[in-house]
């Protein structure tokens, strides 16, 4: 960390600075330079940002920087395998094959769940999503079955034998989600409720995280440090798309945090591009652009009648055009696995 002092600090000043830093036991490396003082500060990374906001209050000190990423759990530093999260069966997130995790929205009857389980089975997929606690913007809105839409959720997975993946809203409702889920999906809302973050992190559930719809990179990762540090390391990331100021898709998707990720941490990074289009007409065309930047696996809405889906049916795929997005990302899959060598993708360490 380095802290600069303003052009106007006196000699007095400067001492002050460098007596809080030492005060605070870090060890201190001022630079004079012609025009302003550079103080080096070097000790526990852990204290760093306390320190940091202690000598942001005092007059003299123009800014203070932290020089090292505050990552520690999620960061190629910590671990230099790829985090592959091994679901049983033969299903893996983060391996060598991209993961296709699709389904309806919601969970909206047990004709509809199976029908579509069986329709995203045969298309390739290994994972099965679907609603049963929905973070609605609209209380008016269906707000999802409950634990009902969880019981057939599992009635899916018995038949097909799929994985299953469904949103955990609250901590109330731990343990029910988790008697039935195979993975926890942490919703963009709730990406920043720390509390359900840290509950979360004592559990022996793989857990999705979907980077929130006003989160940078920095937040996004640390939300994940708070599911790690709390000892549950089986942690995905999903990116699916950010609020900017477009109004012609219901996010924007940002592709090119899908790389920057996977070289700042070694977990794996599903993209989701139904909810970061909000269209379904751009859900393959981003889908196979996800694929070609690295992404780890796709998520995607798929319902049997979009038509009369009860929530994001217009994101929602026919199982028509589903299909003909697995074709398409599978190729586009294996063709990157030319070119693109394992020692390749985890050069970043
Ligand atoms: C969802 O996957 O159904 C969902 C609500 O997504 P998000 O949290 O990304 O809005
Ligand atoms: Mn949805």
């Amino acid at each position: 960390m380095i802290a600069v002092l303003k052009r106007s600090a006196s000699q007095e000043d400067k001492d002050q600075v460098i007596e809080v830093i030492r005060g605070e036991n870090f060890e201190v490396h001022p630079i004079q330079g012609v025009e302003k003082t550079v103080v080096g500060v070097l000790g526990d990374p852990a204290r760093k940002s306390n320190l940091k906001e202690k000598l942001e209050t005092m007059g003299a000190v123009e800014k203070v920087v932290l020089i090292s990423d505050p990552y520690k759990l999620t960061s190629w530093n910590f671990k230099q395998q790829k985090t592959v999260v091994d679901l049983g069966d033969g299903v893996k997130v983060g391996g060598d094959e991209l993961t296709v995790m699709a389904g309806p929205c919601s969970v909206e009857s047990r004709e509809q769940i199976v029908e579509t389980a069986k329709i995203v089975k045969a298309g390739g997929a290994k994972i099965l999503r679907g609603g049963a606690f929905k973070p609605r913007t609209s209380p008016y809105s269906f707000q999802g079955l409950g634990e009902e839409g969880l019981k057939l959720m599992a009635e899916a997975r018995e038949e097909t034998g799929l994985k299953i993946i469904t949103e955990l809203m609250d901590i109330e409702h731990i343990d029910v989600v988790c008697k039935y889920t195979d993975i926890i999906q942490i919703g963009a809302r709730n990406m920043k409720n720390y509390s359900l973050l840290k509950a979360i992190g004592k559990l022996d559930k793989p857990v999705m995280l979907k980077r929130g719809m006003a989160a940078t990179i920095k937040e996004w990762l640390l939300s994940a440090e708070y599911i790690m540090n709390n000892g549950n390391h089986n942690v995905i990331l999903c990116e699916r798309g950010v609020r900017t100021f477009g109004e012609e898709t219901r996010n924007t998707m940002d592709l090119s945090s899908i790389p920057l990720v996977q070289q700042l941490s070694h977990l794996p990074v599903i993209a989701d591009p139904s909810h970061g289009t909000g269209r379904w007409e751009l859900v393959t065309p981003v889908a196979r652009a996800a694929v070609a930047v690295g992404a780890d696996g796709i998520m995607v809405e798929v319902h049997p009648d979009p038509q009369n889906a009860l929530s994001d049916g217009p994101q929602s795929l026919k199982p028509k055009n589903f299909n003909l997005m697995m074709d398409e990302i599978k190729a586009i899959s294996n063709s990157l696995q030319s070119f693109e060598s394992k020692e390749r993708k985890i050069a970043y360490a």
